[in-house]
């Protein structure tokens, strides 16, 4: 890992002193909280509970949990955000490329007494006091394990499910480009704290309503190939008022490019998400030609290179038409 052993330390001084004064930690993840997003948050905040803490875990509105993601240990005391006290000691924010993925939690970063950024997106600008930040880190998770060690609480079964699930979504099951030697160190780690792995896997990546086989079928058979598009672009659509005609909530919407991504013809596999705002939220995956983090950030979003995203108040026509220009820039 490339984070500074001293950002580690940085981070854990500030939190351990929080912990020992048992004063009030915040911490979030992004907006629309994937496995590492809640994995990280919810570790961290037990960690810092048994330190003694007094710790508010949240995460961005609409306060609304995915279904794939209720059953994490300690998801029960998340509360909604706009509960949070607006002057904790120190808030945290973790796996949130920038501050727009906090919503309206970004106003702890000057209203908390100290900040720690904890992140693994390389267009992560450094927002906070503390930054713990790896872009060569697979998962937020691997960093929130380091600053556990640092804080010296021991990792039990549950806080490994936390992380084992961030781990294993973010790496696709350790499949991805971004696993490496101490990735699958760490797995063997939470392994042996006893957690049920199978079951993790099962929860997060092999379950879904009967219903999602509908919407698949729909989505797919509406998929667009363009081999011209830079190394090969082919895109879908849905949004969540077709996820409820198929009686499911909107975060069934984000499996999709999953799917989408195995075309052999297309380098960029996309899946168009419309809101019911009317805004499109917009997911990429590369098979490794093309480096989406690039193109994210240019389209206002941001992400890895296999896997990016961004918001879009254009049309369909008009969403499309920009990402095919700046896949050909
Ligand atoms: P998703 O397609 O939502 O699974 O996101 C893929 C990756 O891109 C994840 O690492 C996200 O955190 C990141 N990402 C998605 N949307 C944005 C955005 N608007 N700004 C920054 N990062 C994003
Ligand atoms: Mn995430
Ligand atoms: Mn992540």
């Amino acid at each position: 890992m490339t984070v500074p052993a001293s950002s580690v330390a940085a981070a854990v001084d500030v939190l351990a002193a929080a912990a020992d004064a048992g004063a009030t930690v915040v911490l979030s993840g992004h907006v629309q909280p994937d496995a590492d997003a809640l994995g990280s948050t919810l570790a961290l905040a037990e960690g810092l509970r048994r330190r003694g803490a007094r710790v508010v875990a949240t995460f961005p509105a609409p306060f609304t949990l995915p279904a794939s993601l209720g059953w994490l240990p300690g998801a029960d005391r998340l509360v909604d955000p706009v509960t949070v006290p607006d002057d904790p000691a120190v808030f945290v924010s973790l796996d949130s490329a920038s501050t727009g993925r906090l919503g309206e939690l970004a106003a702890l970063l000057g209203t908390a007494g100290r900040s720690v950024v904890v992140d693994h997106h390389a267009s992560n600008p450094g927002f906070g006091d503390v930054s713990v930040i790896d872009p060569e880190a697979p998962a937020t998770v691997v960093l929130v394990a380091q600053l556990l060690d640092g804080l010296g609480v021991e990792l039990d079964r549950q806080l490994a499910t936390c992380l084992y699930a961030g781990l294993s979504a973010d790496t696709g099951s350790f499949r991805f480009g971004n696993t490496v030697p101490c990735t699958h160190e760490l797995a063997a780690r939470l392994l042996r704290t006893g957690i049920d792995h199978a079951a993790i896997s099962q929860r997060l990546f092999d379950t879904a309503p009967f219903g999602w086989l509908g919407l698949l079928s729909a989505v797919t058979g509406r998929a667009v190939l363009e081999p011209e598009i830079g190394a090969g672009l082919v895109w879908t659509w849905s949004s969540a008022g077709e996820a409820r005609s198929h009686g499911l909530p909107s975060d069934q919407l984000e499996a999709l490019v999953d799917v989408v991504r195995s075309t052999a013809e297309a380098d960029v596999a996309c899946v168009l998400k419309g809101q019911d705002d009317g805004s499109w939220v917009v997911s990429m995956r590369s098979r490794g030609g093309t480096d989406l983090s690039r193109v994210a950030v240019s389209l206002g979003g941001g992400g890895h290179r296999a896997a990016a995203g961004y918001s879009s108040t254009l049309d369909l026509d008009g969403t499309i038409s920009r990402l095919r220009a700046e896949l050909c820039a």
